[in-house]
């Protein structure tokens, strides 16, 4: 693509501001309490650093949120300057006075609402002393599927992050493995991703031989050798969007075992993306690559769920993972990663993001992924 996305207006917020208040009342909520993280920059575009000091979009449930944004009177001005400040109304605190009596007003005496995940103990607190008769409802919990489903100015975005995800693994691969150690791999990860337009760099996973049967090592000391398995998994935020990819690649020449626990994985991979359409359940997603990897004698390696979605964030519902019974509709994006990780000795992972189209699904990244040779 070229050039970067036009900014979501504060109609675009509106829209969402509106989506929410409906699903909340749906949900049979009163309202919805958002903290400053993904949700706040999702509804809003506001982007302010979490503190102590309380900032807090209050929606109302139903037709009209009215939607009220709770500010310090010190970061008024840039919470001016936010995508949806013309659509919203701000209510500043000023230091020495009770952040909880400004919101208290716009919540009532009783109800229900549903908070952010990330909204900070103390300020949830804060408003169960100012508020007791209110009961609070994790937005997680009772909204999972909030910003599942993404508009095309959103696939837009998660297409280019993953396009330089898919850029940055080209790029690594003609870098030397062999005598370099795991950290120097992940710093030029970290590099090609910013190089190409990645403004955030969230995590660059190298599990070289025995460290990749290890699906949360990042990076470490350890110098990679020549027969080594070397899983890499990486990934940030760029227009605001985020990627994850991962391919496993081998220091030179890989054994019959390694290269028959890839193509287990790849194949199992395939399967399960292959199964991805509309009206699918999220743990038959799971179930395919799970069966697959079950029946080839593998299944006990396979030790995390298939996938996760994301969005404004890397890691997000909906969740590839037994039990998520809720079904995919056109527009959701999520992770689609199995691996098998053999204790001590290497690890195999394969990660694409699709999102689901009416007809099935269209993969966001696009590399190689046969196992690929490096030196
Ligand atoms: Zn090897
Ligand atoms: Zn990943
Ligand atoms: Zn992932």
């Amino acid at each position: 693509m070229t050039g970067s996305p036009a900014p979501f207006t504060a109609d675009d917020h509106a829209t969402r501001m509106r989506r929410a208040a409906e699903a909340a009342a749906d949900a049979g909520l009163d309202g919805l309490l958002i903290a400053p993280g993904p949700d706040l920059v999702w509804l809003t575009g506001y982007r302010p650093v979490p503190t102590e000091r309380l900032t807090l979009l209050v929606l109302r449930a139903g037709e009209d949120p009215d939607p009220v944004l709770v500010v310090p009177a010190l970061e008024a001005p840039d919470a001016a300057e936010a995508a949806a400040a013309p659509v919203l109304t701000l209510r500043d605190w000023s230091d020495g006075n009770d952040p909880y009596e400004t919101a208290a007003p716009l919540l009532g005496a009783g109800g229900r609402y549903g908070i952010s995940d990330n909204a900070w103990a103390m300020h949830l607190l804060g408003l169960t002393k100012r508020l007791p008769g209110i009961r609070y409802t994790s937005l997680t919990e009772s909204l999972p599927m909030l910003r599942a489903v993404k508009d095309a100015a959103e696939l837009e975005r998660l297409a280019a992050a993953g396009a330089a995800a898919d850029a940055a693994y080209e790029e690594i691969r003609k870098v030397p493995f062999a005598g370099r150690r795991e950290t120097d791999i992940a710093a030029d990860l970290a590099e090609l991703l910013r190089h190409f337009g990645h403004s955030q760099v969230d995590f660059t996973v190298v599990g070289s031989g025995p460290n990749g049967a290890n699906p949360h090592h990042e990076a470490g000391d350890r110098v990679i050798e020549q027969g080594d398995m070397v899983v890499l998994d990486f990934g940030g935020l760029k227009y605001g969007y985020g990627s994850d990819t991962s391919r496993t690649v081998h220091v030179g020449e890989p054994t019959a075992e390694e290269q028959r626990v890839h193509d287990v994985v790849r194949a199992a991979q395939q399967a399960a993306c292959a199964a991805v359409r509309p009206g699918i359940a999220c743990q038959d997603v799971d179930r395919v690559a799970r069966e697959y990897i079950t029946d080839a004698g593998y299944g006990e390696y396979f030790i995390h769920r298939t996938g996760h979605g994301i969005g404004v964030t890397t890691h997000e519902p909906p969740y590839m993972v037994d039990g998520e019974d809720r079904t995919l509709v056109p527009g959701m994006c999520f992770s689609v990663e199995p691996g098998i990780y053999l204790p001590g000795r290497f690890g195999v992972r394969i990660e694409d993001i699709v999102t689901v189209t009416e007809e099935g699904m269209r993969s966001l990244n696009d590399t190689p992924r046969e196992l690929a040779i490096v030196h």
